[in-house]
């Protein structure tokens, strides 16, 4: 084969750093496994059954684009009895990251900017540049709370959209209400695309959940079902927001992704009725397990949501630390994968109690390790 084949975009990111955990974890007989990036709960009953239901009856055709009427009907409700907005349209897409891919092709021209904020989902960099946008990194360390006098600073003729994750992938942090809305504000003043990345958004422990559209009625909500439900491998996502932005990403899905899975959409709408407190309540103990093992030995900003802990590491570099903890059994991610930073590490408390308590030991006796 010729090397030409491969278009130059395919080498503008490369994705080896997180491999390369998930390699080693692959070789490795008994590992303590805290950097799954999905819940350790499988799909409740009900749920599945809903799924299996639709493939017995022959719903296993294409949906939809815009996705099938009984879900995006339903979605659509909520949305408009939480919002109440005039112009707030609603697309079921293939999972949230199906969504992030869209809204890339349908909102950012080449040489637009887009304001990320560090650090970040690993997949946000990747899709920005995929599209020929810049990528503007403004920086949360070490509270991981936006400084929205930065963003401000961040914002130039250029800046096409702002992308906002809370409760965030990797560190677990929930925007406060008044960064949440000024955010907001300040989106709405300087007339940016502000997009709302709320994958995590059940996953708020201390506060209930505000989403910036309550303070902007044209950012752009992003929400999926993999996270909550446990259903990662059934890609079902959607998305809210203008529907002139929802209308190109719909014409967009018509050539790609096509449609969300049929039968999965039919889970979906099941899923919706399916009261799921007590799976978050048992996260937010493991939180509270993890930050009371933690917060003694390593410099750890209480995460309020999400599943994830971003403890610094305590010798300096995040990528020699985590050689440190594979080379005794824990994984964990290098911060360097999300961040400019290689200071930090992601760990994931979305496992069992057993698996996290073996895991607390090995971090706990490696921080009391000197250099
Ligand atoms: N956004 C964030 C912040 C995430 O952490 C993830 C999954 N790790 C996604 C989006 C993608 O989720 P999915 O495509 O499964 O809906």
């Amino acid at each position: 084969m010729s090397q030409h084949w491969i278009a130059d975009r395919t080498q503008l990111f490369d994705s080896s750093g997180i491999r390369k955990v998930f390699d080693l974890a692959a070789k490795m007989t008994d590992p303590i496994n805290l950097s799954i990036g999905q819940p350790d709960f499988d799909v409740p009953e009900p749920i599945k059954s809903a799924a299996k239901r639709s493939i017995d009856a022959g719903k296993n055709g294409y949906a939809p684009t815009q996705g099938m009427a009984p879900l995006r009907e339903k979605l659509q409700g909520q949305v408009d009895a939480q919002y109440g907005h005039a112009d707030r349209k609603l697309l079921v897409t293939s999972g949230t990251s199906g969504a992030l891919t869209l809204l890339m092709y349908a909102a950012v021209n080449p040489g637009d900017e887009v304001i990320l904020f560090d650090p970040y989902f690993v997949s946000y960099e990747p899709l920005v540049k995929l599209v020929g946008g810049r990528c503007v990194i403004v920086d949360t360390h070490p509270n991981f709370q936006i400084d929205v006098n930065k963003v401000r600073e961040a914002i130039t003729p250029r800046t096409k959209l702002i992308l906002f994750n809370s409760p965030a992938n990797p560190t677990g942090a929930v925007a406060t209400e008044q960064v949440t809305r000024d955010l907001a504000a300040l989106a709405a003043e300087k007339n940016v695309l502000l997009v709302s990345d709320e994958i995590y958004s059940r996953f708020a422990f201390d506060a209930e959940f505000v989403s910036p559209a309550k303070y902007n009625p044209a950012t752009l909500v992003i929400d999926g079902f993999s996270k909550t439900y446990g259903m990662t491998g059934w890609r079902v996502g959607y998305v809210h927001g203008p529907s002139a932005l929802v209308d190109g990403m719909t014409k967009l899905q018509q050539y790609t992704f096509v449609c969300a899975p049929q039968p999965f959409q039919w889970a979906g709408v099941e899923a919706l009725d399916f009261e799921m407190q007590p799976y978050i309540d048992a996260y937010r103990k493991k939180r509270d397990y993890v930050v009371e093992q933690l917060s003694r030995d390593y410099e750890l900003a209480t995460p309020g949501g999400a599943f994830y802990a971003y403890p610094k590491a305590p010798r300096g570099s995040g990528s020699s630390f985590v050689e440190e903890a594979i080379a005794n059994q824990l994984l964990v991610i290098p911060g360097r994968i999300f961040s400019q930073h290689d200071t930090h590490f992601r760990l994931s408390y979305a496992a069992s109690d057993a698996t996290i308590e073996r895991g607390m030991e090995v971090l706990k006796k490696l921080a009391k390790r000197s250099s």
